[in-house]
């Protein structure tokens, strides 16, 4: 183990994690940032949610849109620029009973596990998405069922391909797949949608989308490939309903059903809200611990966008350096 004790680690290269580390390697402080993901997966890269979107177009500053993956390798290019140490892995251990911290880094490429040891940490582990629970569900991954349009899109040109969900990604995946399947049909619990009005009507608008409404996914029938159906039931407004919605050959399911913090880590370490949302104090980045601080959708459940994570880094790399100096470090 090395003996290097860091000012400030980051865990996480998303907006929030890179903004983080672009104020505080501006401020000095030569921050060390593991950047958390799976480098050899398809839909948990480093770079966090963005870099399983296509176009953004709500980042101030990029009036004709960005692509996502592009986006993060801007801010990742910026905080390097000032001198951000990045350490490939995920940490699959955190000590934080005593100072300093120390974190278990796994480089999952080349199967290796290395120590980081720090005085400050920022959280910014971000969310990952959340799934049905349907028995069936994991064994299909990657074999019909996925979470990630941009990353599977390409593979059901001319078929018929369901999303569900009811949120802003369900709007944006299923308009995203129409490029590529010849019908996208959109399964929802409810008749109302959380989706902005604008993400709604564009998917009304469009004539390769369909609607179940009202309506749960239960099960699902795989070809060998891909899915040949799905088996929806009506949900409270429309119990006992049933039906068999025929998607094959080789159809698929898209799963945009929100997202769930990536806090387990910690264990009871740090003080987490009911729904595993770390807890922050008074307006700022503080945590239940001091010298540990959280930045984005790690703690927020409410916002949860690009521009609210990156401002939320910022906050978190300014309370680290204010914390430091309080501290004599
Ligand atoms: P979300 O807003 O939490 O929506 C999740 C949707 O999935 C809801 O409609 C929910 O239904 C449904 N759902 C949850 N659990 C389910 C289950 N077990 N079975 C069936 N349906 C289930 O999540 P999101 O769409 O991922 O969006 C997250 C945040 O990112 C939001 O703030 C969103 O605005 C933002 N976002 C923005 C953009 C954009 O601006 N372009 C794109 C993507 C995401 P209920 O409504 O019935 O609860």
């Amino acid at each position: 183990m090395s003996d290097e004790v860091h000012k400030v680690a980051i865990m996480g290269s998303g907006p929030a994690g890179l903004t983080a580390a672009i104020y505080a390697a501006r401020a000095n402080l030569s921050p060390v940032c593991i950047e958390g993901g799976d480098i050899a997966s398809k839909t948990d890269l480093p770079g966090g949610q963005l870099m399983l979107t296509t176009e953004v177009e709500n980042f101030p500053g990029f009036p004709e849109g960005i692509l996502g993956p592009e986006l993060m390798e801007r801010f990742r290019k910026q905080a390097e620029r000032f001198g951000t140490q990045f350490v490939q892995g995920r940490v699959v251990e955190a000590d934080l009973s005593k100072r300093p911290f120390t974190l278990e880094v796994h480089n999952t490429l080349e199967d290796t596990r290395s120590q980081v040891r720090c005085h400050a940490l920022i959280v910014a582990t971000g969310a990952s998405a959340k799934y049905l629970g349907l028995p069936k569900e994991q064994e299909l991954l990657g074999k019909g069922v996925t979470t990630c349009a941009t990353c599977d899109g390409a593979f059901f040109r001319n078929k018929h391909v369901v999303v569900v969900g009811g949120g802003d990604s369900a709007m944006e995946e299923a308009l995203f797949l129409t490029r590529y399947a010849h019908t996208v049909t959109v399964v929802h619990r409810r008749e109302t949608f959380r989706a902005s009005k604008i993400m709604v009507e564009r998917a009304k608008d469009n004539p390769k989308i369909q609607w179940k409404l009202n309506r749960a996914i239960v099960d699902m029938e795989p070809d060998g490939r891909y899915l040949k159906a799905i088996e929806l039931a009506g949900t409270e407004a429309d119990q006992g309903a049933r039906e068999r919605l025929e998607i094959g050959p080789d159809g698929g399911l898209f799963v945009a059903i929100g997202h769930s913090p990536n806090s387990v880590v910690f264990g009871d370490q740090l003080a987490l809200h009911d729904n595993g949302y770390i807890k922050i104090f008074d307006g700022t980045s503080r945590t239940s611990v001091e010298g540990v601080f959280a930045s984005g959708d790690i703690h927020d459940h409410v916002y949860r966008q690009a521009i609210t994570a990156a401002g939320a880094g910022c906050k978190a790399a300014i309370d680290a350096e204010r914390w430091l100096e309080q501290q004599g470090l």
